[in-house]
């Protein structure tokens, strides 16, 4: 074959490939879009586990009717203007990537309305082709659907688990979100069902028993410290409530859910001495870190990040662990042998 550049359309449906891997990974984008939005009410609605229906419904800022076609180009975004600005960036989107990638995966139809237009818009794109751009009349805010997923990508459909097993991605996603922003109110409905449905009033705890009940609620310690480069709050648990894996350990940079093996290699030396092996310990720690100190754009996914002196924030944490553990005077757990 001859060379030649591809089309806009097999670019994003490849770039798609980055972005959205399933159905949860769509919940995300969208979520995230919504947060970076201003909202303080965001729902979440999946049918046949996000497969053939997703809706986020945000009361966000909106998108103008004159940005909407621009919002699915790819790399568009109103985020940042120059790479300079990925130091300092501080919303949780800025690749300008998902709507594009959605929509070329996906049949999208978008209403949004901004506070100052007196109509909303409805505008409808599927498998990267524009159907229609129409005035509506809509709340402020935007109401995002993407129905059957991977319907024009056969192959990556067949790679897709059942209804159940990608609904329940979307629900331990959309379970982490309402962790990471108490200051906003998150729902989540499946198949018409109420399964979640957070206050937005600030606090953590509220939404830990929620997710996690009265037992795991009962056995927290609070935490908190104030470092010049960064401030961590939240709550740990005490090495009572331990598991066999590390799906408890949770911690969130600037409203973002991530991993990082320096915040659980410090989490986990600080429950050291309390804890047997192979057990990891219950935490929801919310880090403010300045955009200077971290690296965002590391991964598409973002959920990696990279730390300006992790030595120091490394052994802030470990300390302020120990701390905790040792100021209420649990007795150290040893491991026994032989
Ligand atoms: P990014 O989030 O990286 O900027 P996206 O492709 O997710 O890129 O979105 C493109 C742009 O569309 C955003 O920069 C934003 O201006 C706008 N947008 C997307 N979703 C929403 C929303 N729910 N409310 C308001 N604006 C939105
Ligand atoms: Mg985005």
């Amino acid at each position: 074959m001859p060379i030649q550049v591809l089309d806009q359309n097999t670019i994003n449906q490849i770039a798609a490939g980055e972005v959205v891997e399933r159905p949860a990974s769509v919940v995300k984008e969208l979520m995230e879009n919504a947060i970076d939005a201003g909202a303080t009410a965001i729902t979440a609605e999946i049918r046949e586990g996000g497969i053939g229906f997703i809706r986020i419904t945000d009361n966000g800022c909106g998108i103008k009717r004159e940005e909407l076609p621009l919002a699915f180009l790819r790399h568009s975004t109103s985020k940042i203007r120059s790479a300079e600005d990925l130091l300092t960036v501080s919303s949780l989107g800025f690749r300008g990537e998902a709507l594009s990638s959605i929509a070329a995966v996906s049949q999208v139809e978008l209403i949004t309305k901004t506070g100052d237009s007196l109509t909303g818009c409805r505008y409808q794109i599927e498998g990267g082709q524009e159907k229609s751009l129409e005035e509506v009349g809509a709340p402020d805010g935007t109401t995002f659907i993407s129905r059957n997923l991977f319907f024009n990508t056969p192959a990556r459909r067949k790679f897709l688990k059942t209804a159940a097993t990608e609904g329940a991605h979307v629900a331990d996603l959309v379970e982490k979100i309402a962790l990471s922003h108490p200051e906003i109110s998150i729902r989540l409905i499946v198949n018409n069902q109420n399964k979640l449905h957070t206050s937005g009033n600030h606090n953590l705890k509220d939404i830990i028993y929620t997710i996690y009940g009265r037992e795991i609620t009962a056995e927290l310690l609070p935490v908190s410290v104030e470092t010049e480069m960064f401030q961590v709050s939240g709550f740990i648990g005490k090495p009572s409530i331990a598991r066999g894996n590390r799906n408890f350990e949770n911690y969130f940079i600037n409203g973002r859910y991530i991993k990082s093996g320096l915040i659980a290699k410090a989490i986990e030396d600080g429950y050291k001495s309390y804890m047997m092996q192979h057990k990891y310990p219950f935490t929801m720690l919310h880090f403010t870190v300045e955009p200077e100190y971290i690296d965002v754009n590391v991964h598409p996914s973002k959920m990696e990040l990279r730390f300006k002196d992790g030595e120091f924030l490394y052994k802030t944490v470990c300390q302020m662990i120990q701390g905790a553990l040792s100021g209420r005077e649990l007795i150290p757990q040893v491991e026994i042998t032989g």
